[in-house]
């Protein structure tokens, strides 16, 4: 599979014969599967389609500034109108996840829909029967970079705007947190350079995404730091746990404890981290790594989940405290 440019004339091809186009985002959408889901739905607007984008579950305040973002239907809200938009549709696109489980409550809906399916998304094995047209690049650092570069080697490229550049600059800047992983290639910066050029403010867009913290998500950071991070320096590994009951004293909003894995991974000598959140019948589980642990394979083995080499999430639906046996058990075996 890659970007030719016969790939990119059947992409055209079944945006053209298509009216209704629905564009589907992951399970806790971020902004690299939000910016691109929204970038791309500018695109159809401007070509006179009917746009809709939908979200398994409400995105996370801080992107609540992206233009396009009041449009979204969300299941959790509007699960007749979701399910009703995938259903209906001429043509679906899967935005930044590889197979229609990742959805989670949209799935039945992708699957009961016999809409044209493409798929554009950086996450390894797609599921590959379920689409009729893929743009799978796992080694780009974002799918909001592939968007790019199929927009821009398209007949797509005249309707780039400020709007679309900004959506993004703000998904490729997201997953590889802030320009430091996932983007060893110059292909991506010299991607950004033409968004610069699109009016992008790098500045402003730094600042509403990562200067822009409730005070929730401050304090939760601190609690997860001060009492619940668990270190491992033999085994290389750390994790940090949050009950229901934790959460919820700081009021459990989307998003309340996006990037706090990461904190994890910066201590030095640790090579593997992991985050684990009650959330309503299970705990979900972030995992992060140096070099050459796969979290991958290891949320793919353990936790029935699924990511990229150096990041990856899963879930279990054992109690937090089992969770956390599991896991303390599997780091013990690790000979990193
Ligand atoms: P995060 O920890 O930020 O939720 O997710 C990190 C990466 O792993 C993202 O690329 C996300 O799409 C992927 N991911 C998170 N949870 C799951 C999961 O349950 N299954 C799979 N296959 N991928 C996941
Ligand atoms: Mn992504």
């Amino acid at each position: 599979m890659n970007l030719d440019k016969k790939n990119i004339q059947k992409l055209e091809a079944l945006i053209a014969d298509a009216n209704k186009i629905t564009l589907c985002t992951h399970q806790s959408p971020d902004a690299d599967t939000i910016g691109s889901a929204l970038a791309l739905s500018n695109v159809l607007l401007q070509m006179g389609k009917q746009v809709k984008v939908v979200c398994p579950n409400t995105p996370p305040d801080f992107l609540d500034w992206m233009v396009g973002i009041d449009s979204i239907l969300v299941h959790d809200k509007e699960g007749k109108e979701v399910y009703n938009a995938v259903v209906e549709a001429d043509l679906l696109f899967a935005m930044d996840f590889n197979a229609p489980h990742r959805t989670a409550n949209v799935e039945k809906a992708m699957l009961d829909s016999s809409a044209k399916k493409v798929l554009i998304d950086h996450h390894l094995f797609p599921e590959e029967n379920y689409f009729d047209l893929m743009f799978s690049f796992p080694k780009k650092s974002s799918t909001c970079e592939l968007l790019f570069e199929i927009l821009d080697n398209s007949n797509f490229k005249k309707y780039l705007n400020v709007d679309i550049a900004t959506n993004i600059f703000v998904g490729i800047m997201t997953d590889t947190g802030s320009f430091a992983y996932s983007c060893n290639e110059p292909s991506t910066f010299e991607i950004v350079a033409k968004l610069i050029r699109l009016g992008v403010n790098v500045k402003e867009t730094h600042d509403i995404i990562f200067n822009n913290n409730t005070i929730e998500r401050l304090r939760v950071l601190g609690l997860g730091i001060n009492d619940k991070l668990k270190v491992f320096p033999d085994k290389k590994a750390a994790y940090i746990s949050f009950s229901k009951e934790e959460l919820s004293q700081f009021g459990d909003s989307e998003g309340l404890t996006e990037g706090i894995v990461n904190y994890g991974l910066s201590i030095k000598g640790i090579c593997f981290a992991a985050l684990l959140t009650e959330k309503g019948d299970k705990i979900k589980i972030s995992f992060r790594s140096k070099k050459e642990f796969n979290v991958n394979a290891f949320a793919r083995e353990n936790f029935e989940g699924g990511g990229h080499f150096n990041a990856a999430g899963g879930k279990s639906f054992l109690s937090l405290k089992d969770t956390e046996k599991k896991l303390e058990n599997l780091i013990s075996n690790f000979k990193i």
